[in-house]
């Protein structure tokens, strides 16, 4: 018995994303008693796998070949679902993101194996096997009871803290040979987004809504945002009205987030817009309705106009870190 975790890498490189996968892998292998087996597909150097080691992972699968370097959901699934019958794991982890969420339910008919997505945490029981899940855009929780032998997990992102379990992992590389034509998807172009930080990534989120008033106004809100190294964000109005890029919306339908810390500008607080950002640990709110709804989901809070309190913000900031 194991617990396997699907690690994701961009360019061969691992993000903070992997690491919460692997902590949450470990920490339900102990539940399980046994270990986490951490899996990787493509070109990934050895001292970037062993930094998986630092979080818990036991064991490093590398699967490479041909054709692999690339999503394409029925290899890949084939690829995860081969390594798990191997490493007999019972438990599949992935994160509950775009590709968590193409190759887990495939995964889930392949194997046999019951689904629970989106988890916000460690089983509640193990015999049972209960998990928790946020439900209803974050309104509601619900016990997930999952009866099949084999189970598969997708984590909700940044909903599990890193926890460091040293180990000195082994790594085993497997080679995947691709029958010709079984890799169905072609990419011909991919374009990059440099010098953002990543929304996902962020530690500190600056987020503006439709009380920022026009997308001129965005100019204060970019600078504090760079000031604070802070990556941007916004309410969904503001990308239908194409102030913001769409990239930058969170909430039910957007980004789901879980910064330290999330500055909302001009934004009500709406449950679809809460659903995406509920989770991070500050949310400092600046509003002119007293009574607008994301004060109750906010730690810290400035009730007056968004516009003229970011240059007070932006001053501040600077004072402290003596620019
Ligand atoms: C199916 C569905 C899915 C959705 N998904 C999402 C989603 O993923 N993300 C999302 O964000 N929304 C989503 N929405 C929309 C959501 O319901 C809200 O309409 C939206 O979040 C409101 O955006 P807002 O707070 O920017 O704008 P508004 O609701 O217009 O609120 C603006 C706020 O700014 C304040 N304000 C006005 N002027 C100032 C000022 N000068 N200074 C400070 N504050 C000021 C106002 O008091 C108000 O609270 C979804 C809706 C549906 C139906």
């Amino acid at each position: 018995m194991s617990v396997l975790v699907f690690t994701e890498n961009w360019d061969g490189k691992f993000k903070k994303l992997s690491f919460e996968l692997v902590s949450y892998a470990s920490k339900l292998a102990e539940m399980l008693n046994t270990s986490a087996i951490a899996m990787s597909i493509g070109t990934v150097a050895d001292d970037e796998l062993q930094k998986l080691g630092k979080y818990g992972a036991a064991k490093i699968i590398r699967a490479t070949g041909e054709g692999m370097n690339i999503l394409d959901n029925q290899t890949w699934v084939n690829s995860i679902s081969d390594i798990a019958e191997k490493e007999k794991a019972t438990v599949i982890v992935l994160s509950n993101n775009i590709m968590g969420k193409a190759l887990a339910p495939r995964l889930s008919v392949r194997m046999k194996a019951g689904l629970g997505a989106g988890v916000s945490g460690l089983p509640k029981s193990t015999e049972p096997f209960v998990v928790y899940k946020k439900v209803f855009s974050g309104n509601a929780f619900a016990d997930v009871l999952i009866r099949s032998e084999k189970k598969i997990l997708t984590l909700s992102q940044n909903s599990f803290q890193l926890l460091e379990k040293p180990e000195v992992p082994e790594i085993m590389n497997v080679s995947v040979s691709l029958e010709a034509g079984a890799v169905k998807t072609q990419v011909k172009d991919v374009q990059k987004q440099t010098g953002k930080i990543l929304l996902t990534d962020a530690e500190v989120v600056v987020s503006g809504g439709r009380g920022m008033k026009s997308p001129d106004n965005w100019g204060p809100l970019l600078e504090l945002a760079e000031l604070l190294g802070a990556a941007t964000a916004c309410s969904r109005p503001v990308s239908d009205e194409g102030w913001r890029p769409h990239e930058e919306h969170t909430g039910q339908t957007g980004k789901i987030i879980a910064p330290n810390l999330y500055f909302a500008f001009g934004i009500s607080g709406a449950t679809q817009h809460l659903a995406g950002v509920s989770s991070s640990k500050f949310i400092v709110a600046i509003n002119s309705d007293k009574d607008a709804p994301i004060f109750e989901a906010a730690q810290y809070g400035i009730v007056g106009d968004a516009i003229k309190i970011l240059p007070k913000l932006i001053e501040a900031v600077k004072e402290i870190k003596g620019k």
